[in-house]
């Protein structure tokens, strides 16, 4: 069978693993320049791996599978350095949270740091493409497809017998064309992630650093909306990441060097009902809102100017890992929308509860930070084109998006 993969990602690279010993001609179409470049893949940031059931995707992934996959990545590593835990396994700790009204979510996880996941990367690469029957195409980037027959044709005219678009999030244009040549795949398409990054002392969650590393919290918030914590960076430093056409805040943290701070992200799910349709639309322009406030760059504010609605002007003891020319003083409430402020405020009351100290007046709070949902895609529609990893709308993490691309390639073994 002759298959083509459009993107070179977690997802891509779990299909690989599972596909590469067949007798499948397989080629690899890749935006990206070349294996080096900083735009190739979601997994260049951070690279903590989550062995969970309850978070990282919607997919039903064995925790034996996932562990497996995890081993998978830090062996590619070649060296054995990452940092590992466990999150709420500890009872005390796990009803702490629960009495004040979180939802707790149990996970282990394995972090192997932003330095280390080029090489990653590229050792996956390298073993990859000195397979024979594997076919790498650098700087190919695909932006139409079409089914003819019992083929799928690509952009570049030729006609595969399977094609599996694993394009990630960057590749939500080259998606939406898809949906738009074929609306039936849409499942679902109504829910959005808008949140602020915190960042604050690292002596603040010193305890819950060293107990669990990555804390994760769900929370009903008097608005009615859900509201979480995500992708906590011990000693580590916020980033700035750029779409295109607007900016948004994120955080990472490395395994040699270490800041004094810690940042996590606080995100509000917001579901809308019909005849709303386009959650990437609504959280693209909050997100350019807020750029267009700060002349293109983030906003940053203390705790106690976002909660009272203030403008920022100076900052006091908490200094921002986030150079100085990326980010702009200003007032969050400006752009955001009144129940998503006070849905986060709400959390952000009530974790300090457990964690006092949350709420310091100086601590920093950075915004946009926007997590999109991909509509969630039906891979029954076509026997030929299918879709795995972030793009699918099923996963959301290194894991999963591994683990779907591995069970894909499984079922079209026939394994
Ligand atoms: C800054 C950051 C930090 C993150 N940190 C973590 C973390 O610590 N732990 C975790 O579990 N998850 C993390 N994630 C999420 C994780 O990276 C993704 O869930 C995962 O990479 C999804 O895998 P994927 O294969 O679906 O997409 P990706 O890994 O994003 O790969 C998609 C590939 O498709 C290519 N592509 C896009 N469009 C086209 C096109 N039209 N034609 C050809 N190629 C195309 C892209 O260049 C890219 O290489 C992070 C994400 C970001 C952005």
């Amino acid at each position: 069978m002759k298959i083509a993969v459009i993107g070179f990602g977690a997802a891509v690279i779990g299909f690989i693993e599972k596909m590469k010993k067949s007798d499948n001609e397989i080629h690899i179409f890749e935006k990206s320049k070349d294996i080096y470049s900083s735009s190739i893949s979601g997994i260049r940031a951070d690279g903590k791996l989550f062995v969970s059931k309850d978070m990282g995707g919607d997919l039903d992934v064995e925790l034996a599978l996932q562990k497996e996959l995890v081993d998978f990545w830090i062996k590619k590593a070649g060296n054995g350095n990452y940092e590992t835990g466990s999150s709420f396994t500890n009872l005390e700790y796990y009803k702490k949270f629960y009495e004040k009204g979180f939802q707790p979510v149990i996970s282990d996880f394995y972090h192997l740091g932003t330095d280390q996941l080029k090489k990653v990367l590229f050792n996956i690469y390298e073993e990859y493409s000195s397979l024979s029957n594997i076919h790498f195409h650098f700087e190919s980037p695909v932006s139409s497809i079409e089914i003819v027959g019992d083929k799928v044709k690509l952009d570049n005219n030729e006609k595969y017998d399977k094609v599996i678009v694993a394009v990630g999030r960057s590749g939500h244009k080259f998606i939406k064309t898809i949906i738009k040549q074929y609306p039936q795949i849409v499942l679902d398409s109504t829910k959005v992630d808008i949140g602020v990054r915190f960042e604050l002392p690292d002596h603040i969650v010193k305890d819950l650093n060293d107990e669990m590393y990555e804390f994760k919290v769900r929370y009903k918030s008097k608005t009615g909306y859900m509201v979480r914590t995500f992708c906590n960076n011990p000693s580590g430093y916020v980033v700035t990441e750029h779409y295109g056409d607007f900016n948004t805040v994120n955080g990472h943290s490395k395994i040699k060097t270490k800041s004094k701070n810690t940042n996590f992200a606080i995100l509000t799910t917001v579901q809308l009902t019909e005849p709303f349709n386009d959650p990437i639309g609504y959280g693209s322009n909050i997100a350019k809102m807020s750029n267009m406030l700060g002349g293109d760059r983030v906003i940053l504010q203390t705790y106690s100017h976002f909660k009272g609605s203030k403008r920022t002007k100076n900052l006091y003891r908490v200094h921002p890992t986030l150079p100085e020319n990326e980010y702009i003083l200003g007032d969050i409430n400006l752009a955001y929308p009144r129940r998503i402020i006070e849905s986060i405020i709400d959390f952000a009351e009530n974790l300090n509860k457990v964690v006092p100290g949350i709420t310091h007046p100086d601590n920093l709070v950075y915004a946009p930070e926007i997590k999109f949902y991909t509509n969630t895609l039906n891979n029954d529609i076509f026997k030929n084109l299918k879709f795995i990893g972030d793009c699918s709308g099923y996963t959301r993490s290194i894991i999963y998006a591994t683990a779907h691309g591995y069970l894909m390639a499984g079922n079209i073994l026939g394994k």
